[in-house]
């Protein structure tokens, strides 16, 4: 059985303080979460939430990392400062970095490697355009995103990555993919890992759906059988939205 992960994703949001009202708003109402939770924060908020979160269940993530340990790479951050930071997950690949800062599928996939070789946990973004899914290459564009961002990995290795299927279409646009297009892609992208990396890792590999998920439709979403978590991007910055997204079976 996979456990789900309900991850955060505050994208450009928050001060410091601000993230500090995490513990009284969000730590008590999802301690007893059934799924993993983590929020991917602004790096000026590492060590706010770090604090705010100290002792419960949430765990702390990045929104991106940079693939060398150090270097002339000015305003970027490397794995092992994110883990000294406390940061346990870090966002990869996401639709806004690759549309607005030039990600690339290589770049995604030299993040992603540094990140598993540091002991970070990827939370892999990947998912079609509008035009794309129109035009009927969601399965081809999600299948070759996601071998090229793996690509390098062990097995073993990729067990433990979290892919994150977003639909670009449906992020921050209100618009959300059924409940059954959710789990028919993420059902190709599991057979396409299954293809590359065997059954077992397949079936062991936790994939969310990302993509105007709240609190009305994530109890649908979740109830599909490929679907592992969600990536969830503003209604993650209200804490009763988020905690009633994270509590989507109580
Ligand atoms: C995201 O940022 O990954 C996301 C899914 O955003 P939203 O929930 O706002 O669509």
């Amino acid at each position: 059985m996979r456990k789900p992960i309900i991850a955060g994703n505050w994208k450009m949001n928050k001060t410091p303080e601000e993230a500090a009202e995490l513990r009284r708003a969000l730590v008590p109402a999802v301690k007893d979460a059934t799924c993993d939770v983590v929020v991917c924060v602004p790096a000026v908020c590492f060590g706010a939430v770090k604090a705010a979160a100290e002792g419960s269940n949430i765990r702390l993530g990045a929104q991106n990392v940079h693939f060398a340990p150090s270097g002339a790479y000015t305003g970027e951050l490397s794995v092992g400062m994110l883990k000294a930071c406390g940061v346990e997950y870090v966002v990869i690949g996401h639709s806004e970095r690759r549309q607005y800062f030039g990600e690339t599928d290589k770049t995604v996939n030299l993040r992603v490697k540094a990140a598993v070789a540091g002991g970070l946990i990827p939370i892999l973004c990947v998912g079609e355009l509008k035009d794309e899914r129109e035009s009927g290459y969601t399965d081809a564009i999600v299948e070759y995103q996601t071998r090229m961002a793996l690509s390098g990995l062990t097995a073993e290795q990729v067990t433990n990555v979290v892919i994150a299927y977003e639909p670009v279409w449906a992020i921050g646009t209100g618009l959300t993919a059924t409940d059954e297009q959710a789990n028919e892609t993420i059902g190709v992208i599991r057979k396409a890992i299954g293809r590359l990396y065997g059954a077992a890792v397949a079936d062991a590999v936790r994939i969310q759906y990302g993509g105007s998920m709240n609190p009305g439709n994530v109890k649908g979403l979740m109830a599909q059988p490929e679907i592992d978590g969600g990536l969830i991007g503003g209604a993650s910055l209200k804490a009763p939205d988020f905690t009633a997204v994270v509590r989507y079976d109580a």
